[in-house]
């Protein structure tokens, strides 16, 4: 396992570089079918529906399998392989792959919308959708991750705090939250951004293989390791805001000293025109906060008032669906003024201020914590386990 570990790191390192340099790859299938992985998931790349095209590009052996039968191609360097979406199947040019369809780049990345994955790919259709999703090695989906969650601030033992979290994530949803959907993960903030493995530097693959296999423990038991941007002061306990099936002590909320002096998003002001504000909400004569039962500074619900009713909803699920994403950037919302014209809301934190705060992690790398200690605060009586 480890040499075949270090033998996709160096295929990682040498292809990506060569990527940022003159486009082209240099992975061989001699080395790709040594790699061994000890757990593939499935992650949704990408919904299309029928009519739409989809096209794909490796400079590998590329094999299309449906219905038993394989076919094998390679493309040429300027060259594109383009499907056609039915409800049967993925036509390309007279033939039809009914689905499932699964397609494989045997020797190399495949590009799909421009962006390189790796691993294989299952077409899959139902209602109306195709749904093409990654079976990837968990291992190698974290270099993503983990470069697309926190990287691109680069400092190296955050990067290994958000790898475990990233990767207990993957295992305590899988284990706790059972899904009917063909695949387990979306690749943006729905699950954890995932977008291939353009321009991922060295130090992010050396920070997801330092913490090879290692997940955060409560009492043996894998944590929901939640993560967002910026708490703003204070990370919140996880029932506030998920439904989840196990409580842990780790995850009930603690004061953060950090995210105020890296995260620009540690206080946000946000303006919206009462009249737009109206248009979304119906007519109002004030907006009150409500606090959630606990002690900390984060509102769990809006009060609106009118002159003929006065209704109560969730402020970070709701009314910040109705209004825009953009206009609630935190459940910590500490004021609302509303003028003639104008309401200004004032808050702290981006995200839903659960668990781990990445600038808040950031800022504890800078100061020289290990992600061990970084873990530790964020998620008090965890600790690191090393499961393979
Ligand atoms: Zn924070």
């Amino acid at each position: 396992m480890i040499f075949n570990l270090f033998a996709l790191i160096s295929i990682l390192i040498g292809s990506l570089s060569i990527l940022c340099c003159t486009g082209t790859q240099s992975i061989t299938s001699d080395i790709l079918r040594k790699i061994n992985s000890p757990v593939d998931i499935r992650v949704l790349i990408k919904k299309m529906s029928v009519s739409d095209k989809l096209m794909i590009k490796s400079s590998g052996l590329i094999s299309i399998e449906s219905q038993g039968i394989r076919d094998n191609l390679r493309l040429t360097d300027d060259e594109m392989l383009n499907f056609e979406i039915t409800k049967n199947g993925l036509k390309q040019s007279n033939k039809l792959f009914t689905f499932p369809v699964t397609i494989r780049s045997h020797d190399d990345f495949l590009f799909i919308d421009g962006e390189s994955y790796y691993g294989h790919f299952v077409c899959e259709y139902a209602d109306g959708t195709l749904y093409i999703i990654n079976y990837i090695d968990l291992e190698v989906y974290l270099y993503s991750v983990v470069f697309h969650e926190i990287g691109k601030h680069g400092t190296t033992d955050a990067a290994k705090a958000q790898a475990i979290c990233a990767r207990s994530y993957v295992y305590s949803s899988i284990i706790y939250d059972k899904k009917s959907a063909p695949f387990d993960f979306y690749a943006d903030e729905s699950s954890q951004v995932y977008k291939g493995f353009r321009n991922i530097p060295s130090s992010i693959i050396s920070s997801v293989r330092d913490t090879y296999g290692t997940i955060l423990v409560e009492n043996d038991e894998v944590v929901y390791t939640f993560y967002s941007s910026t708490c703003g002061g204070f990370t919140q306990p996880v029932e506030n805001l998920f439904k989840v099936q196990r409580h842990f002590n780790s995850l009930q909320g603690v004061k953060c000293e950090y995210c105020r002096y890296s995260s620009k998003y540690y206080m946000w002001v946000q303006k919206i025109s009462k009249k737009d504000l109206e248009s979304k909400i119906g007519k109002f004569n004030d907006l009150k906060l409500t606090q959630f039962q606990s002690e900390l500074p984060h509102k769990d619900k809006i009060r609106i008032i009118s002159s003929e009713k006065t209704s109560e909803i969730s402020l970070y699920k709701e009314f910040r669906k109705i209004i825009g994403r953009e206009m609630i950037k935190s459940p910590f919302v500490t004021d609302i003024t509303i003028t003639e014209d104008l309401v200004t809301f004032k808050g702290h934190g981006f995200g839903h201020c659960v668990g781990l705060c990445q600038w808040g992690a950031i800022e504890m790398s800078l100061r020289g914590f290990s992600y061990i200690e970084i873990l530790q605060y964020y998620f008090p009586g965890s600790k690191p386990k090393k499961i393979y």
